[in-house]
């Protein structure tokens, strides 16, 4: 403790040498300067276009050869002030096609220790990913015809993945082109965003059909045309159009697709068209295709074809799903209470029973709900849910394909679940975030990745309080925040060369988001200002700056300093509270000041010698003769006087109504000093434990650290006394190290075990928790399937 008295420094002033914080100086030039197509309050401008391609499209699923075959008809349409020259199309199955960039330049070096067959195959591809196709087929796009409206052919020229058509007359501003093409291509594998899944046991394929067809790249104000090539990371930069699709396949198919179906009477049988009318109407999902009718379609053969026709209007994409697998359920609700019915839709195979068939529908109209409330409501009319192989999800508009499968017994771990709910709201999510807010995926993945990982966290969690969470909550990305720089990108990074992808662009945007949300912004402003973007950049293409600048527009708050830590630089948070330094107010009341100097007096006079020398003391000169003793031997400095007591009442006579107060609170006033180890400058929040049990928390914003970067002093006044002071106590902020968050410093003890285990208990291997109950009761967990329908 240190008496202080009035008059002494206040806050010391920044030093001569001092220069700007440039973490605090506004964004400058990391932004594009503003203009007639995108503002500087982040909304489109008056001159804002898009250009638009519509496609009529026939295409057919050839089963025994794992092949598509299809022809379209596009409609382009310049919005763009510009006279455009050529077009380019995207082809993204030359992915695949050997020689391709994504596959020749992989990089990796053989591991001596030992490799997996495929993971060495990986290593030396020449074409696709490395869970790509391992069959040595011909992949790629076979472009048969391209030709326009009169069908004379067009002079085109193929760069890999992407397709210039040369126009015969420039392409003005206002007009449209018409031209068809056809083409054919082998399905590969499922790499995690289309394919085939083959099941052995049965014989028969499930198809994920997607980025099937030529498409039109963007031509925007930003990019011209983006041709970025397609690497398989970037994911796809895309314009809006109306599609109208036919897909021929086996007549035992049930098709999936963006869209809705035209032609269900001549597709489905009538006892499906009825089930159909039932769930129209229903709240709760109605089986249409049921497990054991699935189940005798994957024993018998096809008959012939079927062509299901659908049309999907102002969607950036059509994808779909087909297979004599697939057991089907719906139902038609009003999400929003709006009385406007959407379709919620779920397409599996029975090996995603019995978790698909509880969870998946209603999985997506929960989604639809909670995104909705945070953005807009979801404007198309069904959203679908299809079962791929075992992990992982990708996203179309209206249509996903998501993992999550029990084990052959019906039995799943909770994580299986989790993952599987998880994964079922983030791709039916990616409606919003990047199908309808459509921003340029192949350069920006966290745009609508870490936008969307946000909005799953918080649909998660309304799922379910307790749903465990992978992402989003700011303890979950201080693993990755503490590792080496050299795997550190900042989030804006272009899609294909970020590393650590999962971590960069989904989770540490999502924390991020939420960090604002929660501590930095408030919910209130976060969420007027989020709901805002979303609106603004609703069937548009928003661009980051485009995204920062609504944030702050909307809110009012002064960001820059967060984009430029959170999104431009890799620096994590470390707060370090150094030291706290306590102070009390001398009183200057004699009674008092002198009480407590005589106790510290005493106290000192208390050393090991003087103790020791007390059995002594009647033995020294001074007290053996009393001629050696004179005015000081009985004198008391601490005593008080008269002079003393009149000098105090002089001096309260002196003060002012607001010194008195103060003098008469009797606070604590503690000087804290903190220093940002880390770099990331973040709010600080400090909980206070004091002396009677009772605790308080103080938050003091990031512009705390907008004079000195590096260390600060900060006081607080209490009136009670404090015994323990910690940093960050909700885990809020990300802070890569604890043990320097609290004052005194807390040592906590780390656990070991004594004997020996092989794994730990909550490795995945094993029984799951669901088969550990069944070996000790009964009967097996498997519950609807064959039953239902
Ligand atoms: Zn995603």
């Amino acid at each position: 403790m240190t008496a202080i008295v009035f008059g002494a420094g206040a806050q010391t002033p920044p030093s001569p040498t001092y220069k700007a914080n440039d973490r605090f100086e506004q964004m400058g030039s990391l932004l594009p300067t503003p203009n007639t197509f995108r503002t500087a309050s982040g909304s489109p401008g008056r001159d804002f276009f898009q250009n638009r391609a519509d496609y009529d499209i026939k295409v057919e699923l050839d089963d025994a050869n794992q092949k598509i075959i299809g022809s379209e008809v596009v409609t382009y349409f310049n919005h763009s002030p510009d006279e455009l020259k050529y077009i380019w199309l995207q082809l993204e199955q030359n992915l695949f096609e050997k020689g391709s960039i994504g596959g020749v330049s992989r990089t990796g070096s053989v591991n001596e220790t030992g490799m997996s067959a495929a993971s060495l195959g990986a290593l030396t591809a020449t074409a696709g990913r490395g869970r790509g196709p391992t069959a040595n087929r011909d992949f790629g796009y076979k472009i048969t015809a391209v030709k326009d409206k009169a069908g004379k052919p067009l002079k085109y020229t193929i760069n890999q993945t992407m397709m210039r058509i040369d126009l015969p007359t420039p392409l003005k501003p206002g007009q449209n082109f018409v031209f068809a093409v056809d083409w054919n291509y082998l399905i590969t594998e499922y790499y995690g965003r289309s394919g085939y899944e083959f099941f052995p046991k049965d014989g028969n394929y499930n198809y994920f059909i997607a980025h099937w067809f030529p498409r039109l790249a963007a031509y925007d104000d930003v990019n011209g045309w983006q041709h970025k090539q397609f690497l398989g990371q970037g994911e796809f930069t895309l314009i809006f159009g109306n599609y109208k699709v036919a897909i021929t396949v086996p007549n035992d198919h049930v098709v999936a697709a963006s869209g809705e179906c035209q032609n269900y009477k001549q597709v489905l049988t009538p006892t499906q068209s009825q089930r159909l009318q039932k769930a129209a109407n229903s709240k709760t999902p109605v089986v249409i295709v049921t497990q054991a009718e699935a189940e005798a379609a994957e024993k018998a053969k096809p008959t012939g074809k079927k062509t299901w026709i659908y049309k999907a209007d102002n969607v950036r994409d059509f994808a779909f799903a087909s297979s004599r697998k697939f057991i089907w359920d719906a139902m038609q609700t009003d999400v929003y209470g709006d009385g406007k019915k959407i379709w919620s839709m779920s397409f599996y195979p029975k090996e995603g029973n019995p978790l698909w068939e509880q969870y998946s529908t209603r999985a997506v109209e929960h989604t639809l709900r909670s995104y909705g409330n945070r953005t807009f409501k979801y404007p198309y009319p069904v959203a679908i849910s299809c079962h791929g192989t075992a992990g992982g999800g990708m996203e179309y508009p209206m249509i996903s394909f998501n993992g999550g499968r029990p084990e052959p017994d019906g039995t799943y771990s909770e994580a299986v679940k989790a993952g599987m709910i998880g994964v079922i709201i983030h791709e039916v999510g990616h409606n919003f975030f990047p199908m309808i807010v459509n921003s340029d995926e192949r350069q920006w993945a966290w745009m609508d990745e870490g936008l969307n990982t946000f909005c799953q966290y918080l649909a998660e969690k309304e799922w379910d309080y307790k749903f465990p969470t992978r992402r989003g909550e700011p303890q979950q990305i201080v693993d990755y925040m503490k590792s080496d720089k050299s795997v550190l990108s900042p989030i804006m990074t272009s899609s294909e060369n970020v590393i650590s992808l999962g971590p960069n662009a989904y989770a540490k945007p999502a924390t991020a988001l939420n960090i604002l949300r929660e501590t930095v912004m408030g919910r209130e402003l976060f969420d007027y200002a989020f709901k805002e973007y979303a609106n603004r950049w609703a069937f548009k293409n928003p661009t980051p700056a485009d995204f920062f600048r609504t944030m702050e527009d909307a809110s009012g708050v002064d960001l820059d300093w967060f984009w430029k830590g959170w999104f431009y630089g890799v620096e994590p948070v470390d707060q370090d509270l150094v030291e706290v330094d306590w102070f009390t107010l001398n009183t200057q009341n004699p009674e008092i000041e002198k009480a407590l100097a005589r106790s510290e007096a005493e106290a000192k006079a208390k050393t090991m010698s003087k103790i020791r020398d007390a059995a002594t003391k009647d033995q020294t000169v001074v007290a053996k003769d009393s001629t050696m003793r004179d005015f000081y031997n009985s004198y008391d400095p601490f005593a008080v006087t008269d002079a003393d007591k009149k000098k105090y009442q002089d001096y309260l006579a002196s003060l002012n109504d607001e010194e008195r107060k103060t003098l008469e609170s009797k606070n604590n006033f503690y000087t804290l000093t903190l220093k940002n180890k880390g770099g990331l400058p973040m709010p600080v929040i400090i909980r206070m434990q004091f002396e009677d049990g009772t605790d308080s928390v103080a938050r003091f914003p990031a512009e705390i650290w907008r004079f000195n970067d590096a260390q600060i002093n900060k006081v607080i006044a209490t009136s009670k006394k404090v015994t323990q002071w910690t940093l960050d106590p909700f885990q809020e902020i990300a802070d890569i190290d604890g043990e320097n968050n609290s004052f005194p410093r807390v040592s906590k003890p780390t656990r070991f075990q004594l004997y020996k285990q092989q794994r730990s208990p909550y490795a995945p291997q094993g029984p799951n928790p669901m088969q550990q109950q069944q070996q000790t009761t009964q009967p097996p967990a498997r519950q609807g399937g064959a039953n239902k329908n």
